[in-house]
């Protein structure tokens, strides 16, 4: 029996990790699975699955999920402290799949515990990329990449030589937006940038899509996860989503990796790695499917991947702003306050005044620090939006 935890078990990732388990309960002793605001999912689940703790991010949420649990044997607790805590209990394998930075601090707290830690929320990697690093290093435990992309290269760099790699092609599908006329994404509206043409997932990833700024973060994404420098990662809008990444070697050979897109793949690789184990997803019809295609990013359209190209060059805590400053613009276009083209024009902004102030992103990076950039760049970026909108 292998104990694990989710953490985000009602979000989009969490749901497929436990649509994997519940077909092989035998083989899983569930600790803990957490959740936000949906309480009806995390109780039906954390009793289905007999988990021994179900956690809420919020604390006003406690005496509800009490009540859904009652009689069922399974602990009920919130906040997040609890939930850092929760990353603590004793487990094999946690998913780390809360949406945003919330992810980091049970990220770093899984980590402590030496397991293996499959890693759903990039943010962390954006974030705080050298101390997840080096936590793990310290305390012996795993990370495993989830994102399909970084599944996919970590998959075509089984058996071979990171110095034999020349470069690692993340592909995009281009999202929402990716054959409109440019100057019609000012008006492009919430309800057209939370639908994607491949991939089903939750609604503030499907927007990053949209805007690119989810492969803006997975730049940084991979060079955290397979320490290449950030000349060697390329981006290729690929439509079709079915290869997921390449990497270039220096023989001139391409592995690509090539699959439906279903993440039930690259999180049934993580849970089963290093073995490969039967999962059910579609087997791709490639002559069914015909052809393939491929074109080079157009930053003017996408100007997120400037950004974090910009990111990794500044380096330190600028990862932190970034990230803050993108969740920020987030809620603020799902809120209707500001427009689509905005969000890039927000971050970049924040992260030029805070880049010129010195001692914050060249401050030590510690969980503490991350958090007061992270808190100084929300309030930058609401500053900015009330000057824009004076
Ligand atoms: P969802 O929005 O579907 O789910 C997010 C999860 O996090 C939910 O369980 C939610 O709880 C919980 N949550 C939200 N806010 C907080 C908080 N402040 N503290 C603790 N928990 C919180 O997101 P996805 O599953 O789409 O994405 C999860 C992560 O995985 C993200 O980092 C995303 O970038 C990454 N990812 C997702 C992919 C996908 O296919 N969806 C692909 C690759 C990476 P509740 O719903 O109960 O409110
Ligand atoms: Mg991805």
């Amino acid at each position: 029996m292998r104990r694990i935890s989710i953490f985000g078990a009602t979000g989009s990732i969490g749901q497929n990790t436990i649509d994997l388990i519940a077909r092989a309960p035998e083989d899983y002793d569930v600790v803990a699975l957490t959740g936000a605001g949906n309480i009806e999912q995390l109780a039906k689940d954390a009793k289905r699955l007999r988990a021994e703790v179900a956690v809420t991010a919020h604390d006003h949420l406690l005496d509800d999920l009490r009540d859904a649990l009652a009689g069922s044997g399974v602990v009920a607790q919130a906040g997040t402290d609890a939930i850092t805590e929760a990353a603590a209990r004793p487990a094999d394998w946690i998913m780390s799949a809360i949406v945003g930075a919330a992810g980091l601090a049970p990220g770093v707290a899984a980590l402590k515990q030496g397991t293996t830690l499959a890693l759903a929320n990039k943010e962390s990697l954006v974030c705080a990329g050298s101390l997840m690093l080096e936590t793990a290093k310290a305390h012996g435990a795993r990370l495993l990449p989830v994102d399909s992309e970084h599944s996919a290269v970590f998959q075509a760099l089984v058996g071979e030589e990171m110095t034999a790699v020349e470069r690692v092609i993340i592909t995009a599908s281009g999202g929402a937006f990716r054959d409109w006329p440019i100057e019609d994404l000012a008006n492009a509206t919430l309800d057209q940038a939370s639908s994607h043409p491949n991939w089903d997932m939750g609604q503030r990833i499907t927007i990053d899509s949209a805007s690119m700024f989810n492969k803006a973060m997975e730049l940084i994404e991979t060079r955290e996860f397979f320490g290449v420098q950030p000349r060697q990662i390329e981006v290729l809008v690929h439509p079709e989503s079915m290869i997921h990444a390449m990497v270039g070697f220096n023989d001139g050979a391409l592995m690509a990796h090539v699959g439906p897109p279903d993440m039930r793949h690259a999180i049934g690789y993580a849970l089963h790695w290093p073995a490969r184990q039967a999962l059910p997803v579609a087997r791709l019809d490639l002559a069914a499917i015909g052809q393939l295609s491929f074109r080079a990013p157009c930053e003017t359209r996408w100007p997120a991947l400037r950004l974090a190209r910009e990111v990794m060059e500044t380096g330190g805590l600028a990862g932190a702003v970034f990230n803050a400053a993108k969740e920020t613009a987030l809620d603020e276009f799902i809120a209707g306050h500001i427009g689509f083209n905005e969000m890039a024009m927000i971050v970049e902004e924040v992260l030029a005044i805070i880049t010129s102030t010195p001692g914050h992103i060249d401050a030590t990076m510690t969980l503490d620090n991350v958090a007061k950039v992270d808190h100084l760049a929300r309030q930058e970026a609401q500053r900015v939006i009330h000057n824009r909108a004076g």
